[in-house]
This record gives structure tokens, sequence and C-alpha cells, in this order.
């Protein structure tokens, strides 16, 4: 395995960017190597991470997630389109797979198939699994983990089930409670390599639980990552907790390293473009090489390094670039 893929998998798979953020910004020294590393492994041939919406089904309608006002319709990612996307990848090196855009990964039918298709590729990709928790039940944690997945994020909103109920319209954190018990047991006891973390999404009315989850994360014996809520491109104006404070506005990561596939295929920019305003191209008739490598692309790197984020309607209002370090020295942008 070569540095750079050592590196970009650790980088983006195993750590925790909002920390990574708040070491940076507290030690300007390792901001300068941090963006010298980062730069490094831009691959501007195929995307360094991506995002696959396996599924846009989901058992929740959190507050804070605008699928209750989708336009586009609904559906699971079909095999033959899903293991197209890892064969072309495959011919690039390790790539770190986020199986998540807009949904519940663990809604697709066939997703312990996708996972395993995943791991059967010899350049051994790594593959990061955000999930609500209601379906990782026993067996499901227990093929996931045989099935090596890298991490296994369960977002979290609340431990308290009227205000559970508030942000996400279900009360049973119960049941998620136990699914995490379980695979953090299971993991153990496999001796599996997952890491498995209960990611606690703060919102602007559940900022006195960060001392009860993070204590439920000791118990179980789960990492414990503390996220923001954003703004989905700037369609959801009360998500945002004091933790995201955007100050002076810097070109976001998703450019050069993680655009996002639609369930049917469209190439989009990010995983925040929830209603594919900003299609790069479509991965049912093109390579995902030759959308990366498109003209529009290129485009919007130009804007975002030229701070001209007014013209581009997916960017100009989102909040979610501050969440990740910038990765350009002030020479680089105009
Ligand atoms: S935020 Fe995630 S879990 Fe909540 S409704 Fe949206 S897709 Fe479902
Ligand atoms: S600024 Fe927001 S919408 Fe634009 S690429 Fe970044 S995350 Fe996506």
């Amino acid at each position: 395995m070569t540095l750079k893929a050592i590196l970009s998998n650790l980088i983006l798979s195993r750590l925790d960017i909002a920390r990574i953020k708040r070491i940076l910004g507290d030690t300007p020294v390792l901001s300068v190597f941090f963006k010298l590393i980062s730069q490094s492994l831009i691959d501007r041939e195929y995307p360094t991470h991506l995002f696959l919406e396996t599924t846009r089904a989901c058992n929740l309608h959190c507050k804070s997630c605008p699928r209750s006002i989708l336009t586009s319709g609904y559906g699971h990612m079909n095999f033959d389109l899903f293991k197209k996307i890892i064969d072309e990848a495959g011919l690039f090196g390790r790539r770190n797979f986020c199986l998540h855009m807009l949904g519940e990964p663990l809604m697709h039918p066939e997703i312990i198939k996708l996972v395993g298709y995943i791991k059967s590729s010899p350049v051994r990709h790594a593959i990061l699994l955000t999930t609500n928790g209601y379906f990782l039940d026993a067996p499901k944690a227990k093929a996931l983990i045989e099935n090596r997945v890298d991490k296994i994020v369960v977002s979290i909103f609340s431990l308290r089930k009227d205000r559970l109920n508030s942000l996400t319209g279900n009360t049973d954190i119960t049941k998620v409670v136990d699914n995490i018990s379980s695979a953090a047991m299971l993991n153990k006891q496999l001796s599996g390599k997952t890491n498995i973390y209960i990611r606690f999404l703060l919102h602007p009315e559940n900022q006195d639980e960060l001392e009860s989850v993070s204590a439920l994360a000791k118990r179980i014996g789960v990492h414990l990552e503390v996220r923001a809520t954003h703004n989905y491109s700037g369609l959801i104006t009360d998500n945002s907790s004091k933790e995201v404070t955007p100050g002076k506005r810097y070109p976001c990561y998703h450019p050069w390293f993680s655009p996002a596939i639609t369930w049917d295929g469209k190439v989009v920019l990010c995983c925040n473009d929830w209603n594919y305003s900003e299609i790069l191209g479509d991965a049912t008739k093109d390579t995902v090489a030759n959308i990366w490598q498109g003209s529009r692309i290129k485009e919007l790197r130009k804007l975002h390094l030229k701070g001209r984020y007014d013209e581009i309607n997916l960017c100009k209002a989102c909040n979610v670039w501050s969440l990740y370090p910038d990765i350009f020295f002030k020479m680089q942008k105009s």
C-alpha cells in the first residue's frame, strides 16, 4: 500500500474531522503540515472519497433533514450501477466509500452484498457506514463486522424520548442503544477491526445532553464523535448550533475530494446536494473519472478559490464548508 493511500485512509476515514479542525486552529504550525498533506492527497483523476446514496429511503423524519420537502424520487441503488462504480474505482487504487447521502443505508435490501462487494476488491477500499441505528440488529452488525467495514457511525440526537420525538419523529432510543451495545460486544467477540462510533449531533435543542451521551459511549465502549448540525446548503437555517461558526469563508473540501453519487447515478458536487442542483454528470452513462475531470467541476473549483461562492446556487448559503479545515494557503486564493 502506498504512503498516499495510508494517509488518505487515516485522514478521511478514521479520524474525527471536527477534532482535527479544533487541533489545527490551536496550532498554526500543524495547520501548515495539514494543508501540505491534504493537497498532496488531492486526486484530480478520480475522487479520493465518494459518498454513495445506496438508498434514499429512511424511517425517520428528522427536523434537521430536507427529506420532508424533496421533490425528487426515492429508490435504492441497483447492484449493477454500484458494481460499475466500485469496479472503476479499483482502477485508481484504494478509495474511501461512505454509503449514504440522504437516506438510511441499512434499509437497502442488499446492503451486506454491497459492502461485501467493496471489500472483495483487491485494492482494499475503506468503508464508512453512517446509520441512525434502528436497523443495526445483531445479525446485520455481525455481517458488517465480518465484512470488515472500517467505521460504523451511529448518529444520535437525544437520549430523551420527548426530545427524540421532536427532533426525529421516533422515540425508541432503547432500541438504538441496545443495537450499539450489541454491535460493540460482537466487534470484541469476533476480534473485529471495525471502529464503532456514536455521533452526537449537536443541535440548538440538545446541547445539555453532551455529558450524558459521552458517558453512554464510555459505558458501552465505543468512540464518541460530536458533530454540529449544519444547514444543508442553506436550506435549514434553524439547524446551526453555535459550533458552526463560519467566520471568514474559505474553499470547501468537497470539490477537491468528495462528490456524491445518487441512488440513480447522478454525480453531484457533494453529499449536501439534497435536491440534485449541481449535477456534474451521469454515472450510468459515463465514467466517474471523466465526470471528475470534466469542465463543470473545474469551474466550481475555480469559483471556490476565487471566493465567488455567490455564483454557485448550491454553495452560496451553505455552512458545511466550515466543518472542515481550510486546505489552501492564502496565496492560492484570490
Ligand atoms: S437525517 Fe438521516 S436519519 Fe434523519 S431523516 Fe434524514 S436521512 Fe433519515
Ligand atoms: S460549500 Fe456546501 S454545498 Fe458547496 S460543496 Fe461545500 S458542502 Fe457542498
